[in-house]
């Protein structure tokens, strides 16, 4: 299905792991729509960080991290013969590195500063400016596009979350327990949902999708529907 008549702007923000890049891949794709991970974009900072030594038990080196931030160029590529969507660090493919468990126990602090934002903030703008856009993460509909067509607030219970997680970290090879998985989704909503600036919350116009009990069809029916109201 492709939208020919107007071209949204569609936000999805809510919880850690609750699948929204899923849903928001599958909706980009049946609406022939740009898709953009804002969290990928975050993680890729973060990788950053790790890499040269700037975060250190939760700790930011800020100061050089603010040297530094205007050097870390973030792009990414989409394959449509096999759907795939690749993060690339200043030409170098980070996909896989930036989906760790190493990654995500520390995003969220770095997440939380405010000149990182302040970039990232700028970057997803800039992206999505000509609108026909699907964003996800965590201040989209309330920050990065508070005009957005569409907003949606995607949440699902913990331990949903953690399983899910779990299971594609796994299946991936990746080394991790459960109890793990649960605790940095915990710790990441905490975070995101506590920080100073722009936390994690449902913006006041946007439509709360609860996925605990929903296969991705019935996610994607139930987004299609309230797109098509709007189109
Ligand atoms: O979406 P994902 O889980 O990959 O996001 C990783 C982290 O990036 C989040 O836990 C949050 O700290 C941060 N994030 C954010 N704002 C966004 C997207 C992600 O703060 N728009």
């Amino acid at each position: 299905m492709e939208n020919k008549t107007k071209k949204l702007t569609i936000a999805i923000d809510g919880h850690s792991s609750c699948g929204k890049s899923t849903v928001a891949k599958s909706l980009a794709e049946e609406l022939n729509y740009t898709y953009i991970d804002s969290g990928a974009m975050y993680r890729v900072v973060t990788l950053f960080c790790m890499e040269n030594n700037l975060i250190k038990n939760d700790v930011v080196d800020e100061i050089k991290l603010q040297e530094e931030l205007n050097n870390i160029s973030i792009h990414f590529t989409y394959n449509k013969a096999n759907k795939k969507y690749l993060t690339w660090l200043n030409g170098l493919l980070v996909e896989d590195k930036i989906r760790t468990i190493e990654v995500s126990n520390n995003v969220s602090v770095v997440s939380k500063i405010g000149f990182v934002r302040k970039k990232m903030v700028q970057l997803q703008q800039e992206m999505g400016k000509a609108g026909g856009i699907v964003m996800d993460g965590r201040d989209i509909g309330t920050v990065v596009f508070p005009n957005a067509d569409l907003k949606i607030f995607m949440t699902a219970s913990v331990n949903v979350r953690a399983e899910r997680r779990f299971k594609e970290l796994s299946e991936k090879g990746d080394c991790v327990s459960l109890k793990e998985v649960a605790d940095n989704i915990e710790k990441r909503d905490y975070i995101d949902q506590n920080r100073e600036i722009s936390p994690l919350k449902k913006a006041d116009d946007a439509f709360i999708l609860d996925n605990s009990d929903l296969t991705r069809e019935q996610q994607l029916t139930n987004i299609i529907e309230l797109v098509n109201q709007k189109s």
